[in-house]
């Protein structure tokens, strides 16, 4: 590659990766899901954060950390829903199947969280704007696209 430092190859490698060919399935509750249910389904499902719905639709994201704050708080884990305790939108950070990964990446690191949800913005009957949760990109999603560039190089 002439001239380029291995660097400028990488990173010219990454921006042309989707978020659609590296995301994961996503690890959804709705927003009723008692917060006990919701902490089996994380350890169930071996993830660190859960996407929350409301009518099927993205409204909120709930993480290890907002579990442990709450449980140490003393409330009631079979009685509160996660809807209670979640981040709730419109301060989710999000990205689309059609952005690179480089952004998703950078988001990830500017907002310090773990994870976003891959969404798809529909419309409802009533016209309103909301999102479909079709994905996951992880910090363990950047892990493994930098193992596979690194054994490619
Ligand atoms: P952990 O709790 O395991 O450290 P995070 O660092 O991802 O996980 O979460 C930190 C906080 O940010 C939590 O309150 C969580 O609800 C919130 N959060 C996580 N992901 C997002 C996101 N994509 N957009 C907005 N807030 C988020």
């Amino acid at each position: 590659y002439t001239g380029k430092t291995a660097l400028n190859f990488i990173s010219e490698r990454i921006e042309k990766i989707k978020v659609s060919k590296v995301k994961s399935v996503p690890v959804v509750v709705d927003e009723n899901t008692s917060v006990y249910d919701a902490i089996v389904t994380l350890m169930v499902e071996d993830v660190g954060t859960l996407f929350v719905t409301s009518d099927g639709f993205l409204s909120g994201i709930i993480s290890r950390k907002d579990f442990l704050k709450n449980a140490i708080g003393g409330i009631d884990l079979n009685r509160i829903p996660v809807g209670m305790i979640m981040t709730r939108m419109p301060n989710i950070i999000v990205t689309f199947s059609n952005d690179s990964i480089l952004e998703a990446a950078s988001n990830i690191i500017e907002h310090e969280i773990d994870c976003l949800p891959v969404v798809e913005e529909v419309r409802t009957e009533k016209g309103e704007k909301k999102f479909k949760v079709v994905g996951r990109i992880s910090k363990t999603t950047i892990t493994r696209i930098f193992v596979e560039l690194g054994k490619d190089i």
